[in-house]
């Protein structure tokens, strides 16, 4: 059908314009490209993209459902990245907001986690579709709850451990990677975040912000597509002290935390000057402990996680462990530091620095978010890292001054 068609238009073409000799090249040319295209029909590549997202098995995002039935092969491949296009971002499912609730779990707490999650990707923006699982320890049915998590986490049958009923049993955690990415953004929260009324949504709002982060860190948004080499990914898993591709531990969780509480004020759900008080404190208290023992704190220290760990551990070489958590505390103060310092601004370091990740990594391969933080920080890291040291290092007014939290 199609040739006969070309076949009318060029004749009508042909006849209106040239002398009747050049009908039969002409033909030929239109024969040739008509061969191009069935070859090209045969190979898939005319196929929409949401036709190959359905030749892959995708149908429609389903809350709590794997939306493909098994990790779905790139649509390409190029100097070591494999490049995919998703069934959800083609039909609107990257919009889902699916909070999956089990027994223990009420439709008030659904609401409350709800309620955040529409906030927080209404201000961050989503790009990929979101399933959080709420449990009630010592309530939920395990086997159940592990077994719909498991279909869309991938993690081989791993899940995390129910705890017991009282209201203290916390579970927090959320993100993406490579691995799961094709289901949508996860996270698992329990009773103790979402019945804790004063901090519950800021740490919801702080596994939202880890899924923002990680999804950005794979998506290209010129070619609208989500990439990463596989290869780069587990050098980067194996190591020991490498930085992660999605930058210092202290941007991860320094990040998700500034985020969750900054933006839980404007909502009224949280004292953002307070909170941030007593993270400056809990930073001070770190770095005036570990002097006592000659450690001198660097927020540089702060970027790999089993570095963190080896700090906060006996394996300090000064021989005691560090006070934890300076990547959370002193990470936060960072961030408020270098937009009160006028470094940059809200939406720079909350938004574009992770847009910028995946590119940049692929440009500057280990290194992307070194540029990533420049532009979208204005200053290098490594100067940053100096500044912020010796800021850390003054007169506690001075500090609550500056950070413009009195
Ligand atoms: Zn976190």
């Amino acid at each position: 059908m199609k040739f006969l068609k070309y076949l009318i238009i060029l004749i009508v073409i042909s006849c209106g314009k040239d002398s009747s000799e050049n009908i039969d090249s002409k033909l030929l040319e239109i024969d040739s490209q008509q061969s191009n295209i069935s070859d090209t029909e045969n190979s898939n590549v005319e196929l929409s993209p949401l036709d190959l997202a359905k030749s892959k098995g995708y149908s429609v995002f389903v809350c709590n459902t794997p939306s493909y039935p098994v990790k779905p092969e790139p649509n390409s491949v190029s100097n070591g990245y494999q490049y995919h296009i998703f069934g959800w971002q083609l039909d609107e499912g990257y919009k889902s907001k699916c909070v999956n609730i089990y027994e223990g779990v009420s439709g008030a707490d659904k609401q409350l986690i709800e309620e955040v999650i529409y906030e927080a990707t209404d201000r961050l923006g989503q790009i990929i579709p979101i399933n959080i699982t709420a449990v009630f320890g010592g309530v939920s049915d395990l086997n159940d709850v592990c077994k719909k998590w498991d279909a869309l986490k991938l993690t081989n049958g791993g899940c995390f451990e129910l705890g017991p009923p009282e209201s203290n049993y916390f579970l927090a955690a959320a993100g993406v990677d490579a691995e799961n990415i094709h289901n949508g953004g996860q996270g698992e929260i329990s009773q103790a975040v979402f019945r804790d009324l004063e901090r519950g949504k800021k740490i919801i709002y702080h596994e939202i912000f880890h899924i923002h982060q990680n999804s950005h860190k794979y998506y290209f948004e010129e070619s609208q597509s989500f990439g990463w080499n596989e290869e780069q990914i587990n050098s980067l898993r194996d190591s020991e002290t490498a930085v992660p591709m999605l930058g210092p531990i202290w941007i991860e969780e320094g990040g998700a935390e500034f985020a969750a509480i900054y933006l839980s004020d404007e909502k009224g759900w949280i004292d953002y000057k307070k909170s941030m008080i007593e993270y400056l404190d809990e930073a001070r208290s770190v770095i005036a402990d570990a002097a006592i023992r000659s450690d001198i704190v660097s927020l540089k220290d702060y970027e790999n996680g089993k570095v963190i760990g080896k700090l906060e551990s006996s394996s300090n070489p000064s021989g005691a462990a560090r006070e934890k958590a300076y990547q959370y505390s002193a990470g936060s103060i960072a961030h408020i530091f270098a937009i009160e310092g006028k470094y940059t601004t809200l939406d720079a370091i909350l938004i574009d620095y992770y847009k910028d990740l995946a590119e940049n990594e692929r440009d500057y391969v280990g290194e992307g978010y070194k540029y990533s933080f420049t532009k979208n920080w204005g200053i290098s890291l490594e100067n940053f890292y100096k500044e912020f040291d010796e800021f850390m290092l003054k007169p506690r007014a001075e500090q609550i001054s500056f950070l413009n939290l009195e």
